[in-house]
């Protein structure tokens, strides 16, 4: 077991680890400028990967839970140890502030997941005894777990799905996403200072070494946070070699702000619910509902957080909101809000990119009095533009919320608990916060309802699902 970590103090040593002057070249999203050159591997390179990673998992689920639970608290330790290098990396690479619920708090919870992780318990359940018959329910390791991400949260993702993948004696090959493969990469380097070689390898490359890690027969689990397109792409390509999936895809929240709420008390919760990585978050708040007896003063409320909030390099100390991560983000964002307008429309804040300006920004928007069909408020926006809506009756509210076709999380605003309560019931979603949104525990499982995938991550459900069921009858 190694004994000790070596901190990176830099973003530059970090870079100096994990860059290939022959590979891809990453800019920084908010001017432009090179960041590093990420190895861009092939298929070959994966095969390689996995027979590696099949080899070492035998030592590796030979070992006892406490001591792969150690293995990660030592991961967990790393990561603290390197934890400003790995923010200001993510911060240059993504684009997202290092303050703010951003770049520090990113790398704080990869520790926090790893270590919680650690000490989860999942002992054998004894489901029958009763003289004549025993039956015990075991969950045993899957094998090599394949873990896919997108660029929105790189770090954070990677973590929630490699921790119990390698608490439940597997081992993993990640293959980040193409926009952000060096923080992956970093953070992995940091973690390898902790595990025992070819536990956890990264194979970056673009969207082909995905598709050929999702139908890999070395591959017993694929582990995948990203697009709902992409998901479905997954499930047809898994489909031969029959892989387990976890599929943490594509939100578009709804928040249910009913008559009773305080506009002055919720509003900096629904501007962090909705701008929370400047809105390049799964489960953030996507569509307002307000009731009109108070939608004008929610407006009014919302508006006023929103204008205090600075924009800008991530670096800067004073930003709390940052760039698109990528010019095609940018696009989706820029163009629903062009819908947004076209369709009547009318915008409390923002709404017009600065121009000739360098780098991905686009304003904090706010737009109000939106039809429940306009673009922007029927497709994830994944970006700083949140659509208000306003609505008379509850039934209707929650009707318009549950008329998609995805369902990550969704939220409902009240001063009364109960009430809340029984509202949040009736929301067709995997989570429903009350008062909030988008809070998530490395103790409390989650996992989206409809087209927004399927099985659970966290908690005791989270590493069930990274072991095999296995029952011992007799
Ligand atoms: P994406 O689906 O475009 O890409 C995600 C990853 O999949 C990348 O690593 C990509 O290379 C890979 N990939 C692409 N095509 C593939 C294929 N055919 N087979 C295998 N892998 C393939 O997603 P994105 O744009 O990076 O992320 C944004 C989306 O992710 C949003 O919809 C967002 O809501 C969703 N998301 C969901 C969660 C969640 O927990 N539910 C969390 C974060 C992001």
């Amino acid at each position: 077991m190694t004994s000790t970590t070596t901190a990176f103090s830099t973003a530059a040593d970090l870079l100096a680890a994990v860059t290939d002057d022959a590979g891809r070249t990453i800019t920084d999203p908010a001017t432009g400028e090179e960041v590093g050159r990420a190895p861009e591997r092939t298929a070959a390179d994966l095969d390689a990967a996995v027979t590696a990673a099949r080899a070492a998992q035998r030592g590796w689920a030979a070992l006892s839970h406490p001591e792969r639970s150690d293995y990660l608290n030592r991961a967990a330790d790393a990561v603290e140890a390197s934890a400003e290098a790995l923010a200001e990396l993510l911060s240059r690479e993504q684009g997202k502030p290092l303050n703010g619920p951003n770049a520090r708090f990113e790398v704080g919870a990869c520790a926090a997941w790893l270590r919680t992780t650690a000490g989860l318990e999942l002992a054998p359940e004894v489901l029958v005894e009763d003289g004549d018959a025993r039956a015990e329910l075991h969950y045993r390791p899957l094998g090599v777990v394949g873990a896919i991400g997108p660029w929105n949260w790189p770090m954070m993702i990677t973590v929630w799905q490699i921790a119990p993948a390698l608490r439940m004696g597997n081992t993993v090959v990640v293959k980040p996403s193409e926009y952000t493969p060096l923080s992956v990469l970093a953070l992995a380097a940091v973690i390898n200072e902790a595990l025992p070689d070819d536990v956890l390898t990264v194979v970056s490359g673009g969207r082909e070494v995905g598709e050929a890690l999702a139908s890999h027969p070395g591959i017993d689990k694929v582990m995948f946070t990203g697009s709902t397109a992409t998901g479905k792409a997954i499930i047809r390509s898994s489909a031969d070699t029959v892989k387990r999936l976890t599929l943490e895809l594509g939100g578009n929240d709804a928040g249910i702000v009913l008559p009773d709420a305080d506009p002055e008390a919720i509003a900096e919760g629904l501007f962090w619910g909705a701008f929370i990585n400047t809105g390049q978050t799964c489960a953030a708040l996507k569509r307002l509902y307000v009731h009109e007896d108070i939608y004008d003063d929610v407006c009014t409320a919302l508006t006023e957080v929103a204008k205090q909030m600075p924009m800008g390099h991530g670096l800067d100390e004073q930003n709390v909101l940052g760039p698109l991560q990528n010019k095609a983000q940018y696009d989706i964002v820029a163009g629903l809000v062009q819908a947004a307008k076209d369709g009547g429309g009318r915008v409390l804040v923002g709404g017009e990119p600065e121009a000739g300006q360098a780098g991905y920004f686009y304003p904090t928007t706010l737009v109000a009095d939106l039809d429940n069909d306009n673009p922007l408020v029927t497709t994830e926006q994944f970006g700083p533009a949140l659509p208000i809506v306003k609505y008379a009756d509850v039934d209707e509210a929650v009707a318009m919320a549950n008329g998609l076709d995805v369902g990550l999380g969704a939220s409902v605003w009240s001063a009364d608990p109960a009430a809340a309560r029984e509202v949040a019931g009736r929301i067709e979603a995997g989570t429903v916060w009350i008062n909030k949104h988008g809070e998530v525990n490395p103790l409390v499982p989650f996992g989206g309802a409809k087209q927004s995938g399927y099985g659970l991550e966290f908690g005791v459900e989270g590493l069930k699902a990274l072991g095999n069921p296995q029952v011992i009858n007799g």
